[in-house]
């Protein structure tokens, strides 16, 4: 993908753009925003650009000479991605980069690493790779990409540009996803994506949501099964989220086209004859402040357990 195919982000590729025409480019950049929202994307959008046998008079690689075909498919000799492997990025991938960049490049373009979740660098392959970022080779650029950057070391942040990638605005989501889906689907996973169309592309947060809503139906047996994964559980508690919004949204207003689970409108409506409003908007802080919680190791089954009570009853309960 070329930058002119990427979506939302036009203020940040004009400022790289920019920056490439005037040949000022920083040794390091760190793009920093949610999941899902096309850092990687602008990232090898870059790459590109820098790499390009036919670049356009906007600074825009072409997408079609084997330099832009070959970064697509992740085999440039002078692009390298880095990722965590087993949970973190490893002294051994940070020592993969130094050597990475010790050759000139090989295409007389610009050696790029992009460094995906670099929140996973673990202390001592963020120690080495802080000797890279304070004397970068000549003809290097570094992207590191991260959507929680706060807990990088300062030291390693202090030292590349930040850039700030925000959510998408819904129609640009609608046009992404309208490229791969039917309308309606387009519709639906546009508005569970929250802006961030690369976490409803590869169809595990549909699949999530109707397990979600399946389990749901089962709930007065509370046969819910504990998650395996931590994603899941984010994933079960933003859904449980979205599901009180809804109902909230349709008791106060009743105006099913503002629902975000429109395809759920039976159960919508089941569910918000039970309770009042004010038990659910109870219900929805309670879970919101259980998702605030859950980076703190929560014991799955009891978090469960209590969440969906909190579902089943309507009511919240000290804990
Ligand atoms: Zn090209």
């Amino acid at each position: 993908m070329s930058f002119k195919d990427i979506r939302g982000h036009d203020g940040v590729i004009s400022i790289l753009k920019g920056t490439i025409k005037k040949g000022r480019l920083p040794n390091a950049y760190i793009f920093t925003g949610q999941d899902g929202i096309g850092k990687r994307l602008t990232a090898l959008g870059l790459a590109k650009a820098l790499n390009c046998q036919d670049i356009s008079d906007d600074m825009d690689a072409c997408g079609r000479c084997p330099s832009c075909k070959r970064i697509e498919k992740g085999v440039h000799p002078d692009t390298l991605i880095v990722e965590p492997e087993g949970g973190q990025i490893l002294l051994e991938q940070v020592r993969a980069i130094e050597e990475f960049l010790s050759f000139k490049a090989y295409e007389g373009g610009m050696k790029v690493v992009v460094i995906d979740d670099a929140e996973k660098l673990n202390p001592s392959s963020a120690n080495a790779l802080l000797k890279t970022l304070e004397e970068p080779p000549a003809g290097s650029l570094l992207i590191l990409i991260s959507s929680i950057p706060d807990i990088l070391p300062a030291t390693v942040v202090s030292r590349c540009h930040r850039v700030n990638f925000s959510p998408l605005p819904a129609d640009d989501v609608r046009e992404i996803l309208s490229r791969r889906f039917d309308n309606e689907k387009a519709r639906l996973l546009s508005l569970l994506s929250e802006g961030r169309p690369g976490l409803v592309i590869d169809g595990v947060q549909m699949e999530e949501r109707e397990r979600f809503f399946n389990e749901l139906r089962g709930i007065e047996g509370l046969e819910l099964e504990p998650w395996k994964e931590r994603d899941a559980m984010d994933m079960w508690f933003k859904n449980a989220y979205c599901l009180m919004r809804d109902i909230v949204v349709y008791k106060a207003t009743g105006d099913e086209k503002l629902l975000i689970n429109f395809d759920k409108i039976a159960y919508i409506k089941a569910m918000a004859d039970r309770c009042g409003l004010h038990q659910f908007l109870d219900i929805a802080n309670e879970l919101d402040r259980i998702t605030g919680l859950l980076r703190f190791n929560l014991n799955k089954s009891i978090t469960l357990c209590y969440a969906g009570l909190l579902l089943k009853t309507g009511e919240c309960v000290d804990s």
